[in-house]
């Protein structure tokens, strides 16, 4: 096992691979920017280093800072988390290239998945279905583009091959629109991304989010664990998360998630990764794929029984995965909310010091978070300060848990988004399930 882990990320998920050390016994190295010392894994790591001031591009973004902290702690691996650095080809090729672990897939396979349009490349090989599209990157004949797009049928989507984050995207309605579309988007990503490559794909109305969360290690060895509907979005971001998703058959998730762990196979993919799909009238769609692991992973943890950390620790330690397809078997029903320091209502960040705190408790309920009565929600980055999981044998009881759940949480001193994540429990169509990706911004729009 791996005995040393440079942890290079904070907050929740800081700690979440902190506890997964431990369990393991591996020792814990937490880095840290001037703004959070006082933080729950920093208190509670083997040892800790500071490794600049409070801006990320000054500390969890500075790849020579976070290599320098293996060094002086002797550390064997360096875990990225989620954002910052976590999908940084140009990170994990530095880490290696000084001798340490990657937590994570190796740099090329990183790169190859950051380009959308490889990606995509790489997905048909695999046979995973793809987007109806332009079959790589647009170039500059315009007839061509214009009987593409008819070809495709509109609305077609512009998409940038470098993009990220819900950027360098433009929805084109009719041919009228689209050379001008083209134009402009390229202008975007070169400027946005550094590369001005755009691809054409059908613009898909009112698809769900269903993604697939798969494992691999160096041998060879790559396995699904099922999907996550996360539909539940605002502003491209995700707010619920769920497994599994709502009215997928088991036929259907078999058939999705072995292609899956195939197209793993064939790019020499290893450790966790998510496969982001469209959904819509029983089809997948590929739109792209995380490289890492997600924020919404405990809501596969807890209807699976695999802890997705400790698995990532045990490849990146050069181990065999330790379960078969065949050991994967989706019980019962979890749901995450997650807790963000904001105003429920106008989405404005709200840090400050958390005066008084009371976690949720009972059967069923997973808080997954760095807070304490006493800690100060720094302004520097993003606001999540919790996730907060129900589990249930059925979808009903993981609802009423997340209910009762959100009802017990006190957080005081700073402003939650608690009341919204009350309102999309009690909504009925989302106790329905299988809401698309609209619908949570149409419900806010409707209601205000
Ligand atoms: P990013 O890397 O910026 O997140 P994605 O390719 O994952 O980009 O797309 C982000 C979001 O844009 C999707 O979750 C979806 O809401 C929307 N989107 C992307 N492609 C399409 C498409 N072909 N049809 C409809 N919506 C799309």
């Amino acid at each position: 096992m791996l005995d040393k882990v440079v942890i290079a990320n904070r907050g929740e998920i800081a700690l979440r691979i902190l506890r997964a050390c431990k369990e393991l016994g591996i020792k814990t190295v937490a880095v840290h920017s001037k703004a959070d010392k006082d933080l729950k894994h920093v208190l509670l790591a083997d040892e800790t280093v500071c490794i600049g001031n409070a801006p990320a591009l000054e500390s969890y973004l500075n790849i020579p800072a976070l290599i320098a902290a293996a060094e002086i702690s002797d550390a064997i691996a360096i875990h990225p988390g989620y954002g910052f650095l976590a999908e940084s080809a140009d990170f994990a090729e530095q880490v290696a290239k000084s001798g340490y672990i990657f937590i994570g897939p190796s740099a090329d396979v990183i790169r190859l998945m950051g380009d959308k349009v490889s990606a995509i490349e790489a997905m048909k090989r695999a046979g995973v279905p793809t987007v109806p599209g332009s079959d790589g990157e647009l170039n500059e004949d315009s007839e061509r583009n214009i009987r593409l797009a008819r070809r495709i049928g509109y609305p077609v989507i512009i998409k940038a091959s470098g993009g990220g984050g819900g950027r360098g995207m433009r929805v084109v309605r009719n041919e009228g629109e689209l050379i001008d579309s083209i134009e402009l988007t390229k202008a975007e990503a070169g400027a946005a991304f550094n590369n001005p490559a755009v691809y054409m794909e059908k613009y898909l109305e009112n698809p769900r989010h269903v993604e697939i969360q798969v494992m691999a290690d160096s041998h060879g060895n790559a396995i699904h664990l099922g999907e996550r509907d996360c539909s539940m979005q605002r502003r491209h971001q995700k707010v619920v998360e769920e497994a599994p998703a709502p009215g997928i058959t088991e036929e259907m998730r078999k058939f999705i998630g072995e292609r899956c762990a195939r197209a793993c196979v064939e790019i020499g993919y290893c450790g966790a990764g998510t496969f982001e799909f469209l959904y819509e009238n029983g089809e997948f769609y590929f739109i792209e794929m995380n490289t890492r692991i997600q924020v919404e992973h405990p809501v596969t943890e807890m209807v699976t029984g695999v802890d997705l950390i400790k698995e990532q620790l045990r490849v990146a330690a050069g181990q065999p995965l330790s379960l078969t397809q065949d050991d994967v078997v989706i019980r019962g029903h979890a749901i995450e909310c997650r807790i963000n320091a904001e105003d429920a209502q106008t989405f404005i960040p709200s840090p400050g010091e958390i005066t008084r705190f009371h976690p949720p408790g009972g059967m069923g309920i997973r808080w997954d978070s760095h807070i304490y009565a006493g800690y100060r929600v720094p302004p520097y980055y993003d606001s999540m300060i919790g996730k907060l999981i129900t589990y249930g044998e059925n979808r009903g009881i993981a609802i009423a848990r997340m209910q009762n759940a959100l009802r017990e949480l006190v957080v005081d001193g700073i402003k939650t988004n608690t009341a919204l994540q009350m309102r999309i429990m009690d909504d009925e169509n989302f106790q329905n399930g299988g809401s698309n990706i609209h619908y949570l911004e149409k419900k806010l729009e409707q209601e205000g």
